[in-house]
């Protein structure tokens, strides 16, 4: 026998017997060639010197696991000048030379750990009968070169959370190539300024406008123009812009609450006087029952019975033990029949068991008169962050009912629509990469009296030339976030073993 289709063999080595134990096929293969070349000063050698066996793990083979019994050789170096004596015959390409297992198999555990993890990839490898454990298959992908990054003229950097989040490292991306090139252990300066030192090339540092990757690149890469990039400046914007929302909320709220009474009230009055929430709410009850008992009228002029009717009113609405006995005292009430205690007697017979306290509320807010509620106001409906999203988007990605309430916001309060308004021209400036505009944007600030806007906009003083380059240059940290998001999914499916020199050889050589 020489070689197999089914076990494709380099040239030179031949298949000697096969003998299958379970689910193993042995197979025992021997090297033919008669020469072989002296690793150390490439002659051909001749003379044999011995034999000796090696134990190789390879591919499966119709779902058998496959044994090499591979027979080496030794050889005599014959080169008188050669510092080597003897050395082993090697089979490159096909097995390392002090592998355990064939070139191809260890690509094949590489592949499936990097596109699974180690329990994971175990579990499958079982089912494609490949024997091993995930300390193998993790020594495996440790055990991977990393390719050097090459050459990076644009360099993307931003951190990343490992550790559920209690740990941060720092990704590296080539914003021209869009490719990951490495991910370090922390976010700190000095690792980061290693790193670039590597990398004379570089030309432009994307980052965020944190001072550690700043410092990073003016250490680490000095010939390179830093950019502070877009989607953190927009991000930080944002986060200036909130409390200022809440602060107008505030104000919006005050200005809605009732006026207080010209006179002084008593200090029982003083007491009585419900909250504007309160009153909302006592007023909105009120509502609800005079609604339910016009309900009544008409189910009881169409002669619905009581029980029938019972149930109808209480579709969809909260139940309560009072719910079943509701319909008859509304039918009760206009009859002229006011005395409570009888009509808590009436329904106790029916069953009620609840309180006499029940009953009266519910006569008394039935004989008030009709109530109109005051309409929701736009601040019940429409969050502080949402009214912050409001204010930041651009007005042509609202839907209609979002621009209607950033209109009734804006009308509200003239501190939210002059904020609108600053928010909105930042906005274009970054998106239209109108950099010289920004000067004229933070004059506009400094006259807002928006403290915290006004502490936004001395923050890109103080990053100035980084800040212009973002609002002017094309590079942009957004697909450093897309290849965050991308870790993030890989991390969740490696469970435990998210421990960095295994994401960071997961990412590096994602397929
Ligand atoms: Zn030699």
């Amino acid at each position: 026998m020489s070689s197999s289709p089914f076990l494709p063999l380099p040239p030179g080595v031949e298949i000697l017997t096969t003998t299958i134990i379970d689910d193993l096929l042995r197979v025992e293969v021997v090297s033919t060639r008669s020469r072989s070349r002296c690793p150390l000063c490439f002659q051909p050698a001749m003379r044999i010197h011995s034999h000796y066996t090696r134990v190789l793990a390879d591919v499966p083979c119709g779902g058998l696991q496959v044994q090499l019994v591979l027979q080496v050789r030794k050889f005599f170096c014959d080169t008188p000048t050669c510092r080597r004596k003897i050395f082993t015959e090697r089979l490159p390409i096909f097995v390392q030379p002090w592998a355990r297992m064939t070139t191809r198999f260890s690509q094949m555990l590489q592949a499936l750990v990097l596109a699974t993890c180690g329990e994971l990839g175990t579990r499958l490898s079982g089912r494609l009968g490949i024997h091993t454990s995930p300390t193998t298959l993790l020594r495996r992908v440790m055990a991977m070169p990393s390719a050097p990054p090459g050459h990076v003229s644009s360099l993307g950097i931003d951190d990343f959370s490992f550790r559920r989040g209690r740990t941060f490292g720092t990704i590296l991306v080539d914003l021209d190539r869009h490719q990951v090139i490495d991910l370090l252990a922390d976010r700190n300066t000095e690792t980061a300024a290693a790193w670039m030192l590597t990398h004379d090339e570089i030309e432009i540092v994307s980052r965020d406008r944190g001072e550690d990757y700043a410092a990073a690149a003016r250490k680490g890469a000095p010939q390179a123009r830093q950019v502070a990039d877009r989607f953190h400046l927009v991000k930080n914007l944002v986060e200036a812009t909130l409390p200022v929302v809440s602060r107008c909320y505030n104000e919006i709220r005050q200005a809605q609450a009732p006026l207080s009474p010209v006179a002084l009230p008593t200090v029982k009055e003083w007491r009585q006087a419900p909250d504007a929430n309160a009153e909302r709410k006592r007023l909105a009850r009120l509502a609800h029952n005079q609604e339910r008992y016009a309900q009544v009228i008409e189910l009881q002029r169409r002669g619905v019975k009581q029980e029938e009717m019972a149930k109808r009113l209480s579709i969809s609405k909260r139940r309560s033990i009072f719910d079943p006995y509701a319909p008859y005292l509304l039918a009760r009430g206009p009859q002229g029949c006011r005395d409570v205690s009888l009509l808590w007697q009436e329904i106790r017979d029916q069953g009620f068991s609840g309180k006499i306290r029940t009953v009266y509320r519910f006569i008394r807010t039935l004989r008030q008169g009709p109530v109109e509620l005051p309409a929701p106001s736009i601040l019940d409906r429409v969050s502080v962050q949402e009214a912050l999203w409001l204010l930041v988007r651009p007005v042509d990605v609202l839907k209609a009912d979002e621009r209607a309430d950033l209109q009734e916001l804006c009308q509200a309060s003239q501190e939210l629509s002059r904020l609108y308004t600053l928010v909105q021209s930042f906005g274009q400036i970054v998106r239209k990469r109108e950099g010289h505009r920004l000067q004229d944007w933070k004059k506009q600030v400094t006259e807002s009296g928006f403290s915290e806007v006004q502490r936004f906009a001395k923050g890109l003083e103080r990053d100035k030339e980084a800040v212009l380059a973002g609002l002017t240059l094309v590079y942009s940290n957004g697909q450093v976030e897309g290849q965050v998001n991308k870790l993030k999914l890989l991390k969740r499916t490696m469970y435990g073993r998210a421990a960095f020199p295994l994401l960071r050889q997961r990412v590096l050589h994602a397929l």
